[in-house]
């Protein structure tokens, strides 16, 4: 009866939203209720503010654990998104022209 009660209460720590629920199976065919911690939002261009694909959303912990190249686009600019990259590389070759022009 108290195993019961103990078991629908949640810990004072995980009774604000900051940890979600996970019913886990024991190997007694049990279920039983797990706390985790939430992922982090969804990663965000730095210049429109688009969501961002292709980057890895997870804990730190699981992080360590994922290829470099699965964690952000290999190109230029991995803080922003695909058109805002391409803006700024033209910026970059239109003011690096202009930079040889000045010297001529
Ligand atoms: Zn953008």
């Amino acid at each position: 009866m108290n195993e019961i009660s103990l078991e629908n209460m949640p810990a004072p720590n995980k009774k604000s939203g900051r940890f979600r629920k996970v019913f886990v199976r024991t190997p007694g065919g049990r279920n039983r209720l797990h706390y985790k911690k939430r992922k982090p939002s969804k990663a965000k261009c730095a210049q429109c503010g688009a969501l961002l694909k292709g980057v890895a959303r997870a804990r730190a912990s699981r992080l360590k654990n994922i290829p470099k190249t699965k964690k952000r686009p290999e190109r230029p600019y991995p803080n922003l998104c695909s058109r805002c990259a391409r803006e700024r590389i033209k910026q970059e070759k239109i003011y690096s022209q202009n930079k040889k022009d000045d010297k001529k």
